[in-house]
């Protein structure tokens, strides 16, 4: 197996408000090698955001705080160093574009300088050299008029465009590792394709780790070698993409997936997952899915599953799938 990039173990960031706790993200662990692209998948309020800013240790801006567990870059936990340390990391060797390139790109600044600025910033570059490897950037993510590109701002662009001045930004320092959260969700489909692809040839070429947040199944189909699936803040399934699609495990994995629209299906007629994600008022003390499942048993409320492997690259945290191996000796004992 080839070299940890970054290794999450029992990660839990809550946020606080009025005495209460929100668990956002409770427990999660998973690792991303060199060179590996892994999908981050699960609806809205799953805790995708917050486990991708927890890394990013982005999250003062927010009544949010990691509580516990260690993110480990490179071998470095991420969560023990000061933020002197973790701004040069910030940016430079771990990158991150966002949903909405408007959020991230300053508007009363010129896109050229913005790319200028973090190119200076990371590479110790001179103004020159800045501009010379700001427009090769920009020519790299497919952008016509790089030259003229530069003395453009933001608003000049279309939101494709703007997120290619995203990527081209993100890339600039050749980081080890790449997180994208919902890159394309504001995009439209050809859009989306090609940013995609761009991606994926940038990320080859650089051999930079791509974490790759999506709700999507078709851009991990497309992107992803590695697949994490989470629920309520927890992750519920992880193996490779192959098998998640031929043998997913876990009942939600099974509902994401029947929810794809096949082709030429009509929208209303997706079989999803009937329900929402409870609150976390209403979240129940054993398995998170109990209330929207359609193999839900009585032990499912009372005690929550582990998440367990049940073969060599293969984790699942559900009842129907505990203790494999036991159940099959049992099985074979003729118990
Ligand atoms: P996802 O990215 O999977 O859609 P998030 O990671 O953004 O989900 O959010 C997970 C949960 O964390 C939310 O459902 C919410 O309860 C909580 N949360 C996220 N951001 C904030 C915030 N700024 N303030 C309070 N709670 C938040
Ligand atoms: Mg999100």
């Amino acid at each position: 197996m080839t070299e940890k990039i970054l290794d999450i173990q029992n990660l839990k960031t809550s946020f606080f408000s009025d005495g209460k706790e929100i668990k956002a993200v409770d427990g999660v662990s998973f690792t991303i090698h060199k060179g590996e692209t892994v999908g981050v998948v699960g609806e809205s309020g799953s805790g995708k955001s917050v486990t991708s800013l927890s890394v990013m240790r982005l999250l003062q801006d927010t009544p949010g705080k990691i509580v516990g567990g260690s993110i480990y870059f490179n071998g470095k936990n991420l969560l023990e160093i000061p933020e002197r340390e973790m701004r040069k990391i910030r940016g430079n060797e771990i990158a991150m574009i966002f949903q909405e390139p408007m959020t991230s790109l300053n508007p009363v600044y010129k896109i050229g300088k913005q790319l200028e600025e973090a190119i200076r910033l990371h590479l110790g570059y001179d103004k020159k050299q800045a501009r010379a490897h700001a427009v090769q950037m920009l020519k790299l993510v497919g952008l016509p008029r790089a030259e003229e590109l530069v003395n453009e701002y933001p608003f000049q662009l279309s939101g494709g465009m703007r997120q290619r001045v995203m990527i081209a930004m993100a890339m600039s320092c050749k980081p080890k590792l790449l997180i994208a959260d919902e890159p394309t969700t504001a995009l439209d489909v050809t859009i989306q394709a090609q940013i995609l692809d761009l991606m994926r040839k940038l990320g080859q070429a650089s051999d930079t780790s791509i974490m790759l947040i999506t709700h999507d199944l078709g851009v991990v189909a497309e992107m992803c070698e590695r697949v994490v699936v989470m629920y309520a803040g927890k992750v519920v399934e992880e193996t490779d993409v192959q098998t998640l699609f031929s043998e997913p495990k876990h009942p939600y994995t099974q509902g994401l997936l029947k929810s794809i629209p096949k082709l030429g299906e009509k929208v209303g007629k997706l079989d999803s997952i009937p329900g929402n994600v409870p609150t976390p008022d209403e979240m129940p003390q054993g398995c998170k899915f109990a209330t929207r499942c359609k193999f839900v048993t009585e032990q499912c409320w009372k005690k929550e599953p582990q998440l367990e492997k049940i073969s060599k690259d293969h984790k699942v945290r559900c009842w129907l799938h505990q203790d494999t191996e036991k159940v099959e000796e049992m099985h074979k004992v003729g118990v």
